[in-house]
């Protein structure tokens, strides 16, 4: 297996004022390709630290990806580090200049002087083409280890890395490669699903030579269980993962909503779209978040009516005919109110399903009886309207986000189950 290290070079990283978003294309595209990433790490516009990372990533991989710093201006010092670590000068590559020279030519504009420096390049080193801008890719084979360093501009990294990298690693990687498998599941806590599952997830129960490992991945929209094989022989580790992926199915099939890139609005779209259902929406808490998620899927419009974020009282009485005695007697926050939304919803947006949503999203606003986190979800359908109470009691994001997230799930269960 090739061992990859990925460097990601920059002060404005190590501030934290950029998010380290190459490291993770980077890791992404070349275990695709058949690397494995054993190591990243990050080192901010430092000619010291900068040759420190790259002299023990050296010693640890095959291949190093260095991003960053390659840039014409004082503080881009990538290269230095790199003729300090290869003990290589730095020399001026007259066809490069030339080139650089002909790329301003044909913008029409006069070449600042400081990116004559884009010219200075490692003596014996291979170059990496940029389409999108004037640095040029680095490439250093040394002890039969191959060094790159890319640009940080985020476009002409990947420009590169989808490129002459992953073709690079493809040829060296062999026939390794990893194969994910994402099972997105939602409605069920971590540590419930883990339980549900342990026994066929135990390395002892794996087939010994299939090498699946199994993470569970948590977010406020659900949980994600990640199957990975890393195999020489394809087919048979594909065979393996979906053996396992039968036998989870089998246990937590209710849970999945769907697999790798799907997502819960794309699901619940499908099932109405198939069914020629309309849906409509009436939000409180979630002040719309439930009907951006499902606009967020291309051509919504075919099912999703609209939806109205009735915050106050008054809008939920005058816009969705929730009565005032209801309010009075139950509050906004409470199963009563909800279901009246959901009604209101689909009746006066003319919708076959209701979908509602009202809660004390928090900070304020909490009771002993109804404490922050309290919300209540209301689904109208044809005949009958259904309601959930839940207490998720974390910070006002989270408590949204699980809002809107109860919410959906509780209408695809709906759609799933009847047919
Ligand atoms: P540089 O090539 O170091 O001059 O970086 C140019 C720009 O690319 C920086 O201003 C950042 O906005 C961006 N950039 C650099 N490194 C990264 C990284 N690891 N992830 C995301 N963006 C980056
Ligand atoms: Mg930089």
């Amino acid at each position: 297996m090739t061992k990859a290290e990925i460097i990601t070079i920059g002060d404005e990283l190590l501030y934290g004022h950029t998010i380290d978003t190459n490291a993770a294309y980077i890791s992404e595209k070349i275990t695709e390709a058949g690397a494995r990433v054993i190591w990243r790490t990050t080192v901010g516009d430092d000619l010291e630290t900068m040759t420190e990372a790259i002299a023990r990533a050296m010693q640890r991989a095959d291949i190093v990806i260095a991003s960053g710093g390659l840039g014409p201006t004082h503080d881009d010092i990538t290269k230095k580090g790199i003729c300090r670590y290869f003990k290589r000068p730095l020399i001026l590559y007259d066809s490069v200049l030339k080139k650089l020279e002909e790329r301003f030519e044909k913008r029409g504009i006069r070449m600042p002087a400081v990116n004559q420096n884009q010219a200075l390049l490692p003596q014996g080193a291979e170059f990496i083409e940029n389409q999108l801008g004037s640095a040029l890719g680095i490439a250093i084979e040394d002890d039969g280890r191959l060094f790159i360093a890319v640009p940080g501009v985020p476009s002409e990294m990947r420009g590169m890395v989808d490129g002459w990298i992953t073709e690079t690693i493809r040829k060296r990687a062999g026939s390794n490669i990893t194969i994910h498998r994402k099972l997105r599941t939602v409605g069920i806590i971590e540590s419930a699903l883990y339980e549900k599952i342990a026994e066929l997830i135990d390395p002892k129960a794996l087939p010994r030579e299939s090498k699946i490992t199994v993470a569970f991945l948590p977010s406020w929209k659900g949980v994600d269980i990640r199957l990975t094989a890393i195999t020489d022989d394809e087919e048979h580790g594909r065979r393996n993962i979906g053996e396992l992926e039968s036998k989870i199915t089998e246990r937590i099939g209710k849970y999945i909503f769907g697999y790798d890139r799907d997502d819960m609005a794309g699901t619940i779209g499908d099932i109405l779209k198939e069914r020629h259902l309309t849906l409509a929406a009436a939000e409180s808490c979630t002040g719309g978040l439930v009907s951006k998620m499902i606009t967020d899927i291309p051509g919504s419009s075919s099912y999703f009516l609209g939806g109205v974020i009735a915050y106050s009282n008054d809008l939920k009485m005058n816009l969705l005919s929730v009565p005032q005695i209801i309010l009075e007697k139950y509050g906004a926050v409470s199963a009563e109110c909800v279901s009246y939304m959901a009604e209101g919803a689909a009746q006066k947006l003319g919708a076959n399903i209701g979908l509602a949503i009202t809660g004390i999203a928090g900070p304020s606003g909490g009771t002993e009886e109804k404490p922050v986190g309290t919300v209540f979800i209301g689904l109208a359908i044809p005949g009958k309207t259904e309601t959930k109470e839940y207490h998720f009691g974390g910070d006002r994001e989270s408590n949204r986000e699980r809002a809107a997230t109860a919410a959906m799930d509780m209408l695809r269960r709906y759609l799933k189950e009847f047919k």
